[in-house]
């Protein structure tokens, strides 16, 4: 007998995955965000007979993620977990913001059955398409018994979303982070502990996105021009992420304006440009890496 809550949704967002290029063999020159979800679904044969619905939220290439369909897409996944008969959702979405999206839906969701987002590194139509194989294994991984929290699946390996970081720009395992389970000829085993923690919560980001507070990212370098930060605080930002060199430290000429911007209010959190790790003697529930410290002070920004 089939559990009450045996049917997975899967929502559409975009990306690579439901790409398109001229030739099987262009892997880089195709248009992203090019097939709709009930197509990608289709094309996978062993999802013929899972209990499914889907449907698309937004089609875009993750490189232009808005705040927007951040909203859109929390506020839908939240309605389809609440339904009874609903025991996981599935998200389809570009590489490029993944790891800000599965941020963002983990500390305002925290959902205690599985979201799981996946993508793919190559086009529907290349002779490598990653997308069918990890959109299989993402309904596969959204029905487990006992499965939860925020996942990404990606090339056979699940992943929590806090600390997870696109770490390659081609190759077809493109992610790093805390890994959760394997996917194993349609089997999960579970490798580290599915993440829980409690949520922010809807009401946190239910105004307008227009008027959701403004949060930059910039990098600390060589030769750093602080009329960067001085412009930001011109302009009316209300928070910056600086990904620091090394263990989080600045430039001088740059510590010199976050002095002036945080005595004109704005909001200063410091990360590293390192490519992984995070700021030894920082705060101890920092975020990995500025894409996910830039969404975590948008989120304090927002509560306040
Ligand atoms: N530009 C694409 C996107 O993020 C890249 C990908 O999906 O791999 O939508």
């Amino acid at each position: 007998m089939p559990s009450p809550a045996s049917l997975t949704v899967v929502l559409g967002t975009g990306g690579t995955i439901s790409g398109t290029a001229d030739r099987a063999t262009d892997n880089v020159g195709y248009r992203a965000a090019q097939l709709g979800v009930a197509a990608l679904v289709a094309a996978v044969p062993a999802l013929a007979g899972v209990p499914l619905e889907s449907a698309q939220v937004a089609q875009l290439d993750s490189k232009d993620m808005s705040h927007a369909v951040w909203q859109q897409l929390a506020q839908r996944v939240a309605a389809e977990l609440a339904r009874p008969d609903v025991g996981g959702v599935v998200v389809t979405h570009g590489t490029d913001t993944l790891e800000e999206t599965a941020y963002f839906l983990h500390r305002v969701l925290a959902p205690a059955k599985p979201v799981v987002l996946t993508a793919a590194m190559r086009p529907a139509t290349s002779l490598q398409a990653d997308g069918p194989q990890n959109l299989l294994d993402a309904v596969t991984l959204a029905r487990e018994p006992g499965a939860a929290g925020v996942l990404v699946v990606l090339g056979g390996r699940a992943f929590a979303a806090d600390g997870l970081r696109k770490a390659d720009a081609y190759r077809l395992d493109a992610f790093e982070g805390p890994e959760v389970a394997r996917l194993e000829e349609g089997r999960v085993r579970p490798t580290g502990p599915w993440p829980r923690s409690a949520p922010l919560g809807l009401a946190c980001i239910a105004r307008a996105p227009e008027r959701w507070p403004r949060v930059a990212w910039l990098t600390s370098h060589a030769g750093f021009d602080a009329a960067l930060v001085d412009g930001l605080r011109a302009a009316g930002f209300d928070g910056l992420v600086i990904a620091g060199t090394g263990n989080g430290t600045l430039h001088a000429d740059l510590q010199a304006a976050l002095l002036r911007a945080r005595d004109a209010g704005l909001e200063v959190r410091v990360t590293t440009r390192c490519a992984s790790g995070r700021v030894v003697g920082g705060a101890p529930d920092q975020p990995v890496g500025p894409a996910q410290a830039r969404v975590a002070l948008l989120l304090e920004l927002l509560q306040r």
